[in-house]
């Protein structure tokens, strides 16, 4: 896995076409987009397609240098997937308890008012 470089492209939703890689460098495997989001430290949604299979965006006619398959193979056995994923879950997670707490902030405005009114 030293010399791991594997390259996909994939079309974005704007007809830009973007270079996703992964590599190592510095002991570290890395996945890198080159698009503007990636490059301003964002996980981008480009990224996110290849980790989550989606091959919607993806088209095997542009110069494709490595194959989806050798990417979703290296994917695993790197184990990037599975960390990367695992703190997409967690977010996933604290945005679903943020909406909830968002619901009971609502809920007890209602109640502050309500007792404005005489309401318990
Ligand atoms: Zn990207």
């Amino acid at each position: 896995m030293s010399n791991l470089d594997i390259r996909v492209q994939i079309a974005g939703s704007s007809g830009n076409v973007y270079e996703i890689k992964l590599f190592q460098w510095g002991g570290k495997t890395k996945l890198r987009c080159d698009c503007q989001a990636s490059k301003s430290g964002y996980f981008c949604k480009h990224r996110r397609a290849i980790l989550h299979k989606d091959q919607s965006g993806y088209d095997s006619r542009l110069g494709v240098l490595g194959s989806w398959d050798e990417m979703q193979e290296a994917l695993d056995a790197t184990g990037l997937r599975k960390r990367v994923l695992a703190h997409e879950a967690r977010r996933v997670e604290l945005e679903s308890d943020m909406d909830s707490i968002k619901d009971e902030i609502k809920a007890a405005k209602a109640r502050v008012a309500a007792a404005c009114e005489g309401g318990d």
